[in-house]
Order: C-alpha cells, then structure tokens, then sequence
C-alpha cells in the first residue's frame, strides 16, 4: 500500500478508533485508490487526504419532544457537512437508534464520492439522530420533526446545504420538515429539501429513483460482461423504500423476484407480489410476517435472508449497513450468487467484499449502484430552481442515462489505471476521488 496512505490511516485511526464505520468506510476508499497516490506525489505536498477525510462541519445539537401521553423525551440531532468542493452539501437524513456521529461520518464521507460520480454538481453531508420512529403517532413524528428542525434550519438552504430522506425518514417526514422549515424562515424555498411530496415542490420518481436506478446499473453490469438478456433469480434484503422500488424495477425487467426481507426475518416466494409488500410495509407499517397471510402463499422466517439456503443468481443488500459478513457471503456463493450490487450503504463489510473478489462474484459497490436518488434529488433541486416540473418519462429517462454514464466511468476508470474493468469497487472509488480532489486542488487549501 502507498506509504502516503498508510500513514493518513494509522493517524485517523489514532483520532477516530471508536468510530468503526466510518473507519471502515474510509479504509476501503483509500486502500482501493491506493495506486492514484503512487502516482500523484504533489497530493501528499498538499496534505489532500488530511483534508478529505476531515468534515468540513459536524453539528450536533439537542431534540426534546413531548410524546401523546405528555412525557418529555430528549434525542440527539446531527448534521455532517463533509465536503463542498463539487457544491453544497447533499445528503440525506436518518432517523434510527443506531445513529450516532460515527455512523453519520461513515454515511457522510461515501456520500462525497457518490455524489462526484453522478457528475451533478453537489458536495456530501448527511445527518439524522437516534430517535426510533418506529411505533410512533403521526403527531409524535410532527412534534419530534419540528423540535428537529429548530435547530437545523440554521444551518441549511438551497445553496448551502439540502438535506433529504434515508432510513426512517420518508415522505412524512419530509413533509413535516419542509413545512416547518417554511415556518422558521417565513419563506417559501422549495429547493432545501429533496424527497418532497409531488404536490409540493417534489420530482416524480425520487421516491422511486434508488431502487429504479439500481436496477439500471446492474443492467449495465450484465450487458458489459455479456449477459444482457438474461432474466436472474434475484433476492433483495429490506423491504423500503429502496428495496421496494428496485423490487418493482427488477419485476418490470421480467426478472424473478423471490425473496425480500425486513429487520425481524425474511419471505420466500416464487409469486412475490410486490402490492402485498407495499400494503404491511408502507401503508401499515407492519412485519413481514403477515405477508403469507395477507397474499395466501408465501413463507416466512425468523434471521437474516443471506442465512437461507435457496437458490439464486443476484442479490441487491437494501436494508442496512454491514449485513453481509464473510461467512454470509459464502452461503450465498453457495446459493447460485454471481453479481451483488448494493442499494444499501456498505451493507457488505471487507470480508465478504474479500469473498466476491476471490470467487468472481460481480460486485456494485453502493457508492455507483444506488447513486441514482441522490442523482435523482439533484434533478429535484434542478426542477425547484426554474420553477418547473418535468414528467415521469423525462425524469425517468435522466436518471437511466446518469446510471449508464456511472457504469461506465467506473469502466474507464480501471482502464486508465491497467485494473480490470470489472472491478467496480476501484473503478468507482478512483472515479468518485479523482473529481473530487481535482475540485480541491483548484480551490486552494480549504
Ligand atoms: P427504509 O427505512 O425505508 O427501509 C429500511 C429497510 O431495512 C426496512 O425494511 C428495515 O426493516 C430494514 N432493516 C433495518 N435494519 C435492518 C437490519 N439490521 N437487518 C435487516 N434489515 C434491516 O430505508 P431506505 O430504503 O430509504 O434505505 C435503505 C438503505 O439504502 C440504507 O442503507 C440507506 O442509507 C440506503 N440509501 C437510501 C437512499 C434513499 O433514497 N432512500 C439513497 C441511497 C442509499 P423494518 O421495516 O423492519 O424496519
């Protein structure tokens, strides 16, 4: 490994040990570009790596809220604004109990080189806190969304700072946000936020634009190595919003889809029908366990889908982050696995990345597979700044042309660097860097 690197890793790690993820996260970028440095001795005069995996801003601030039964309630808030070489921060925001700055680091800095790769103009943040809104009423939601964003409407604006959705936080949520960030500013600024409802400033296809798009950039793996027609067995872990519309995509492409999951276990079925899904997952906000009933087929199981011996040919991990360990990874070669592109955010930790490098399975890092909503978001923005709004087709036909232009860099990335132009890990990694610190080293040394 560059000796550059190496030493810009031992030193993070000194700083930041207790943040796993975004160690991990880090890691796996730098070690995978490692060739860039060798060949670029000025970036090390220049201290760019010290630079890049620093946040530009971390704010964290305090959430009280009041639930239905009068019981006061204190979470935290954060907002990570990583880098705005390419333009203002953009990234979406998470409301889980597993939220904490490290996870938001982590989500924050692959957020960077994600956006870089869609080519748009938009720099890398993310944000959230550890508030579960799982089993809340909807005032609940309002209550804590508004105490949320009266501390966070400082600190964003449409030239600034746009946050968006990610786990737990959806179109409610949004909603909620927007309008109170309205409130506060007494204003009217549509492009602040992305992921808005339709009716109020949003895009037609953001909410379907991660999953649609992943399905786009696993097309375009196929195709590249050779297998453009063929119809794959396919399973998909999550089953929100980016694992339900990549479902839908992957129904529509006439592939078969047989298995989909949530946090409690997962269904097995040879005639999923995706209404079922959408109906317990985003109408009631239920388990998965109640799809065979509801569908009248179907089978379901406690643990993790990855465990199951079925048989299959992809995997699209869209739940969650490190959901794929080396022992999993196995099983699922075992199981028929050859290409896993991932909706989700490093849902693949470095042993099972180890695994599908050395068993030749494809691999679609998250970073290039599931850029389209934040491509899509970026559209949002585009659409609020002209005070327009474009069709289905025409935002649809945008977000496939930016998903076959991200295959594709990643493809000439390796060429450049004489690496195989199926290892997308690097391609988009190098491709994500090399605009990036470009965009640094032409604006000084902020
Ligand atoms: P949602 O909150 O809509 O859905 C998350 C899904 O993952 C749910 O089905 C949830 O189950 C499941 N899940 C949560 N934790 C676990 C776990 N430990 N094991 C297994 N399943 C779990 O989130 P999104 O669909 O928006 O996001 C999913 C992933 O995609 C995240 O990594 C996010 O960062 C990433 N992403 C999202 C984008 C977007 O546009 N929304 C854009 C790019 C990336 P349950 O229903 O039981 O809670």
């Amino acid at each position: 490994m560059n000796t550059y690197v190496e030493r810009v890793l031992q030193e993070l790690k000194e700083k930041n040990g207790h943040e796993k993820e975004f160690i991990q996260a880090v890691e796996e970028v730098l070690t995978s570009t490692s060739i860039v440095f060798d060949l670029h001795p000025l970036y090390e005069q220049k201290a760019i790596l010290e630079r890049l995996v620093e946040p530009e801003r971390s704010i964290q601030f305090k959430v009280p809220w009041m639930d239905d039964h009068g019981r006061y309630h204190v979470n935290r808030g954060y907002r990570v604004q990583f880098n705005s070489a390419l333009g203002p921060y953009k990234g979406g925001l998470r409301f889980h109990p597993s939220v904490n700055l490290g996870i938001l680091k982590f989500l924050g800095f692959e957020q960077i080189f994600k956006n870089a790769l869609t080519t748009l103009p938009i720099g890398g943040g993310k944000g959230g806190s550890d508030f579960d809104p799982k089993g809340k009423s909807d005032e609940e939601i309002m209550r804590f969304c508004q105490s949320f964003m009266t501390e966070l409407y400082r600190h964003i604006g449409p030239d600034t700072d746009v946050p968006a959705g990610d786990m737990g936080v959806g179109a409610r949520e949004v909603g909620f946000l927007y309008g109170y960030y309205k409130r506060l500013q007494g204003m009217t600024q549509p492009g602040v936020f992305t992921g808005k409802g339709v009716g109020y400033g949003g895009s037609l296809v953001r909410k379907e634009a991660t999953g649609y798009g992943l399905v786009y950039f696993v097309q375009e793996m196929l195709k590249a190595n050779g297998f453009g027609n063929y119809k794959p067995r396919v399973v998909i872990s999550g089953s929100g919003n980016v694992a339900i519309y990549a479902a839908e995509k992957a129904l529509q492409s006439g592939w078969k889809v047989i298995a989909m999951s949530d946090s409690k276990g997962y269904i097995i079925d040879e005639h999923l029908d995706l209404n079922w899904i959408k109906q317990i997952k985003e109408v009631e906000r239920r388990s998965l366990s109640y799809y065979p009933n509801y569908a009248g087929h179907g089978e379901y199981h406690e643990g993790s889908l990855y465990d199951a011996h079925i048989n299959y040919d992809i995997a699209l991990p869209c739940a969650t982050q490190n959901e794929i360990d080396g022992i999993r990874a196995r099983n699922m070669y075992a199981c028929g696995c050859r290409l896993v592109a991932e909706g989700a955010n490093m849902p693949s930790n470095q042993e099972a990345i180890d695994v599908y490098m050395t068993n030749g399975i494809l691999y679609g890092p998250g970073k290039a597979a599931n850029a389209g909503g934040v491509a899509t978001s970026a559209l949002e923005m585009a659409q609020n700044s002209m005070r327009l709004m474009w069709s289905s087709e025409e935002v649809d036909a945008r977000l496939h042309d930016i998903m076959i232009q991200i295959h594709e860099q990643c493809v000439q990335a390796c060429l450049k660097y004489g690496i195989d132009p199926r290892n997308y890990l690097v391609g988009a990694n190098i491709a994500g860097l090399e605009r990036v610190i470009d965009a640094m080293m032409a604006q000084g040394d902020y």
